[in-house]
């Protein structure tokens, strides 16, 4: 019997996780710069936080949740997303008794969706996410969406496109609903079963829908633009306002929905528009929630967060052909020949790593030659050469790898030496 990956998950080995740290840090700099601490909550939830909140319409909840019921009979799903699970704790741990409010968090870990397998669509993906919870001020709108075109600009990337939307309050909400509804219904029979369960309980969803997205009734669908009460468009302008003063473009799209029930007001996508990149280019996507606390049992709580996943993130970087920093080289080789060395090499190494300097060794017991080809391979800066002579004067043989040239210095002068010679790089 042989094993394999789970169909849609991927076994990240050493080469592409130093290229995933590299991207964690910039997320961590990038939220620190703006305040935003970080929240780590459980990989699974009761089931039914993600049905109300998510809303029972989506793909996520009607096709992509991996759900089980434990041991003691409860049905739990693992995580598809991360918005619910922060405002379930926001309202558990009564954060919005905080003094500071809004309360600024985000998130890195893996989220759980039944999904088609292709590029950039994984089952089990990493998403970075945000969310700023009490606060409807338009300026925060603005700062979340900053902050994630700063990560993208972080990682190197400049081929971007922002896109906008507002889907108003509930009663704009309500009003285009009634539009939609007259809209769709005398043709409902032409689209697909879950557009029909969709028709009386969130027709928006069906704009949104895979299946049928080329229908002719799609495009002339009622745009909820025409929609848009005073107050919604007052509120709309204002982030547009804030976006413009911090100098980020963006385009206003009409039919820009998400794929979540509970978004409202702003909405916003970032895609990538780098050749090479295949059929999905959304990187990133976020919008505002006001009544999702509530949903929950919480007080009300507006918010306003995005996600992204790091698959994505890195898919765009290399489309664009960023490199990434080297990974930090090795400072010191130890080459031991012969077993009395072995045990002054042992010692020696260890004293290395205890001072902060990177070191290691053969472990396998090979020939001179082939334990030099080793530190050279690791990019070794220095190797430590001992072997029966040096240990008898208590030396080793320093040699740079650079510019090959050696001393003997004594052993307990090593560790000084390598710091010293640190510096002056
Ligand atoms: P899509 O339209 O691509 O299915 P979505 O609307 O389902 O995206 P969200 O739930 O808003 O996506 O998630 C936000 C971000 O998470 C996406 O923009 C994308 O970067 C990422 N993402 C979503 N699903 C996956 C997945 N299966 N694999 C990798 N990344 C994903
Ligand atoms: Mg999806």
């Amino acid at each position: 019997m042989r094993f394999k990956v789970p169909r849609g998950t991927q076994d990240l080995l050493p080469t592409e996780t130093w290229k995933w740290q590299c991207v964690e840090e910039i997320v961590r700099d990038v939220c620190d710069v703006y305040r935003y601490k970080e929240i780590r909550t459980p990989i699974f939830e009761q089931t039914e936080l993600f049905q109300r909140t998510v809303g029972d319409t989506t793909d996520i909840v009607q096709k992509e949740m991996y759900t089980f019921t434990d041991r003691g009979n409860r049905s739990l799903t693992l995580r598809p997303e991360g918005t619910a699970p922060v405002v379930r704790s926001f309202v558990e741990n009564k954060m919005f008794g905080y003094p500071d409010q809004p309360v600024k968090l985000y998130y890195t870990g893996p989220m759980f969706r039944y999904e088609r397998q292709q590029a950039g669509r994984y089952r089990q993906f990493v998403q970075f996410g945000v969310e700023a919870i009490g606060s409807n001020d338009p300026a925060i709108d603005a700062e979340v969406i900053a902050l994630a075109m700063d990560v993208y600009k972080r990682a190197g990337l400049s081929k971007l496109k922002l896109v906008i939307n507002s889907l108003g309050d509930t009663e704009c909400r309500n009003a285009h609903k009634t539009a939609l509804i007259e809209h769709f219904e005398p043709s409902i029979d032409e689209f697909c079963s879950d557009c029909k369960t969709r028709l009386e309980k969130n027709p928006l969803r069906i704009l949104d829908c895979k299946v049928d997205s080329e229908h002719p009734l799609i495009a002339s669908a009622p745009s909820l633009a025409h929609y848009l009460n005073e107050e919604s468009t007052a509120y709309f302008e204002a982030v547009q306002n804030y976006l413009g003063d911090a100098g980020i473009d963006y385009e206003v799209d009409a039919n820009l929905v998400r794929g979540l029930d509970y978004y409202n007001h702003t909405a916003f996508e970032i895609m990538s528009t780098s050749d090479g990149f295949g059929a999905i280019t959304t990187l990133c996507g976020g919008g505002r929630y006001n009544g999702l606390a509530e949903e929950i049992g919480g007080p009300s709580a507006p918010g306003i967060g995005f996600a992204m996943s790091i698959e994505r993130l890195l898919l765009a970087m290399e489309a664009e052909g960023v490199s990434f920093e080297e990974e930090p080289s090795l400072d010191v080789y130890v080459i031991a020949l012969g077993d009395d060395a072995k045990r002054v090499g042992a010692k020696l190494l260890h004293t290395l790593r205890t001072n902060g300097i990177r070191a290691d060794m053969d472990y396998t017991n090979r020939k001179m030659k082939a334990q030099m080809k080793s530190a050279d391979r690791l990019k070794a800066n220095y190797v430590a050469i001992i072997g029966d002579e040096e240990v008898a004067d208590d030396v080793v043989m320093l040699r740079s790898m650079r510019d090959r040239e050696q001393e003997k210095i004594s052993t307990n002068e090593v560790v000084q030496k390598i710091l010293e010679k640190g510096k002056e790089d």
